[in-house]
């Protein structure tokens, strides 16, 4: 494409990579390229399951809500949340927003009654429960130095970037899902959670990185087949969050354990005292700030009739 039509954005690079790389794999865990929080320990998908169930039951229980997740990966955190839904009553529906066709067939294997979707805009006209994680950084970012583009051009047979310079990152496409839910929030009310790595005030630099079989990989190589992301910006989102409230950005570390992982890490070892070392190591892996506890974060978005979610104000 590039050889017939001339350098690409980085931003439709990104769209291309991605599309195919998801397309044609499960990425996830210790046989694929990275591991997400989720893949880790159940408790990740716990927590956040009596995050919603707390919030819903303060917003009143309002009848018809349903849980939606954004690129759900295996739903593997889906089960964890919506077992820990049902013990505080609540059995909602499950929409998937999910374009990839085999991690689809993994959600199913999981999830047989779910329902899935296309985009945000294609969700049912109801009170959203809703999670992305690690979503939005998959999503395409363009990059500037000063007013120009940076793209992707073929030289002697190679990929090579087009500019060279300090770079300044933005996302229409992600700004676009934030308004997106944000919209469907604000007319039938709920609370979406993204968590995902990044920073929470919008600042410069070039932050896309490939990564393929754990390690970082150089971002033009082997396109397609290697996991294409980008730090999120949260002051971003929260600026595209028309109509509902969105809440302090909280690191991910801190937010489990104001949460009460502690609590749940102690019934968990107390369940299974054989792997009393290995639920420990995962409740660091979550929350040290040296492992994911402090790279990641979470915001919340909620609609004015829906309370604050838990663990974003003290
Ligand atoms: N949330 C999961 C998986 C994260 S990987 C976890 O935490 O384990 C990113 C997920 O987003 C995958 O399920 C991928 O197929 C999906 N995805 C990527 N781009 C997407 C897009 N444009 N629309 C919908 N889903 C997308």
């Amino acid at each position: 494409m590039i050889r017939a039509e001339g350098p690409i954005t980085v931003e439709r690079y990104m769209t291309l990579c991605n599309d195919h790389y998801y397309a044609s794999r499960d990425p996830l865990g210790a046989a694929g390229d990275f591991t997400t929080a989720p893949e880790i320990s159940q408790m990740f998908g716990e927590m956040i399951g009596a995050a919603l169930a707390d919030c819903w039951l303060r917003a009143g229980a309002p009848a018809g809500a349903v849980y939606v997740e954004l690129g759900p990966g295996r739903g593997t955190l889906a089960g964890d949340a919506l077992r820990v839904l049902a013990k505080a009553g609540l059995r909602p529906p499950v929409h998937f927003v999910e374009t990839s066709p085999v991690l689809r067939g993994e959600q199913h294997a999981r999830m047989p009654d779910a329902r899935w979707h296309q985009s945000v805009d294609d969700l049912p006209q109801a009170p959203l429960l809703l999670i992305a994680n690690e979503f939005f950084d998959a999503l395409p970012v363009r990059q500037w130095i000063g007013d120009d583009e940076q793209r992707v051009a073929v030289e002697n047979g190679a990929l090579r970037f087009t500019l060279d310079g300090p770079i300044r990152e933005d996302s229409p496409t992600r700004e676009a899902a934030a308004k997106a839910i944000a919209a469907h929030l604000a007319r039938h009310g709920g609370i979406a959670l993204l968590i995902d790595y990044g920073h929470a005030r919008s600042s410069d630099g070039d932050t896309l990185q490939a990564v393929r079989g754990h390690a970082f990989a150089d971002v033009l190589a082997n396109p397609g087949e290697q996991d294409l992301t980008a730090h999120v910006d949260f002051e971003a989102l929260a600026k595209a969050a028309d109509g509902v409230a969105a809440t302090p950005v909280v690191a991910q570390g801190e937010w489990l354990e104001r949460l009460g992982i502690a609590a749940r890490t102690l019934a968990l070892k107390a369940n299974h005292p054989e792997r009393e070392d290995e639920i420990a190591a995962e409740r660091r892996r979550l929350c040290d700030p040296r492992e994911m506890g402090e790279l990641f974060k979470v915001m919340a978005f909620h609609s004015r009739a829906w309370p604050q979610p838990a663990g974003f104000a003290i």
